[in-house]
């Protein structure tokens, strides 16, 4: 409660950074960090530009290479379970390929992300409020990948063409897609990694693949208020976005050529949109490109959004570190 007015106050757009650990690549090979934490508590961050020069930014919350899974779900958790509350909400991880946006969202068997957190922590409060409400929660996962839409969790021949619908009380979907109710949290991890295992299905380098598509967990909620009968439905999506690095011009060419600007055309219609929307603008471009039409209910309006900006330490990434700094500034 306190959360949603603190929430309005400040308009519904949320933007933490992360900046991951130097990996043992870059230490052996002496990398420097160029990013300063001092004032990481106040959600400012500083990136040493060439050695002297420092460019000071700011943000919701500041995550340093030390703080863990726990600690960021701690902070993304009171958006995310807002879906119960009736919210449509988006949670993406924006960010050039190796800053650990998989990390954030999807995490390892040890170390889990948010996606999973989410889950559990929303079946922990619909059985908390069962006398109540009652909660219906399905998962599908979708796959966007040069402007074109695959379903995750369908089994069988991939070859479907899936298309965005608007159903007649203006709420998007997409006719076709698998919806894979799920009861409890033991059935998640493996919902969730079987949509993860086949988004590189059909690819011969995974990292490649997932580097170039945007992978998204919608988890939708349908509740009924057991004291008045009422019926809602609300999304929550979960965004592990293509990687924002911009490839040399020069050795890009063909179907590579065609990918790089599918990323680029969605990335920056997402922009677009978030920034139309923090502008209170009166048109939202959302149908520039698949992933801004597909997540169209819940971005604006009173939906909830949240950004996670990835970032790595490295002095040789401080192009792109900048660049994906200035993106998430724009947007916020
Ligand atoms: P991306 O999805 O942005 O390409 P990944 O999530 O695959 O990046 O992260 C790249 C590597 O760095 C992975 O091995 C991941 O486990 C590791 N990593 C990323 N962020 C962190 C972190 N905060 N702490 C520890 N390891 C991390
Ligand atoms: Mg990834």
């Amino acid at each position: 409660k306190l959360f949603n007015e603190v929430q309005e106050a400040k308009g519904n757009i949320r933007v933490f950074c992360r900046c991951r650990p130097l990996n043992k690549v870059e230490t052996s090979a002496r990398c420097s960090t160029v990013v300063d934490f001092d004032a990481a508590k106040d959600g400012c961050l500083g990136i040493l530009t060439n050695g002297s020069t420092k460019k000071s930014f700011r943000f919701d919350r500041v995550y340093t290479p030390k703080d863990d899974q726990v600690d960021v779900f701690a902070d993304a958790s009171s958006m995310a379970i807002s879906v119960l509350d009736g919210y449509n909400v988006c949670i993406f991880a924006y960010g050039q390929t190796g800053t650990g946006k998989t990390f954030t969202m999807e995490g390892t068997e040890q170390n889990r992300g948010v996606n999973y957190r989410t889950l559990e922590l929303l079946f922990k409060i619909s059985k908390e409020r069962s006398e109540t409400f009652e909660y219906d929660i399905s998962v599908s996962v979708l796959e966007v990948y040069n402007e074109q839409i695959r379903d995750l969790l369908a089994t069988g021949p991939t070859s479907k063409r899936l298309e965005i619908k608007q159903a007649s009380e203006g709420s998007h979907h997409v006719p076709g897609v698998v919806e894979a109710k799920v009861d409890n949290i033991s059935e998640v991890w493996n919902v969730l990694q079987a949509g993860s295992n086949a988004r590189a299905v059909g690819s011969n380098n995974i990292n490649e693949h997932s580097s170039r598509s945007h992978c998204m967990l919608c988890i939708m909620v349908r509740t009924k208020n057991l004291m008045n009968g009422e019926c809602t439905k609300s999304k929550l999506w979960l965004v592990d976005l293509a990687g924002s690095e911009r490839l040399a011009r020069t050795d890009v060419q063909g179907d590579r050529l065609k990918e790089a600007q599918n990323i680029n055309r969605s990335l920056s219609a997402l922009g677009d949109v978030i920034s139309a929307l923090a502008a209170k603008s009166s048109h939202i471009p959302y149908r520039n490109s698949k992933l801004t039409h597909l997540l169209q209910d819940s971005l604006g309006g009173d939906s909830k959004t949240l950004m996670f900006v990835q970032i790595s330490p490295s002095d040789q990434d401080v192009g792109e570190t900048l660049s994906s700094l200035n993106f998430a500034t724009r947007v916020r």
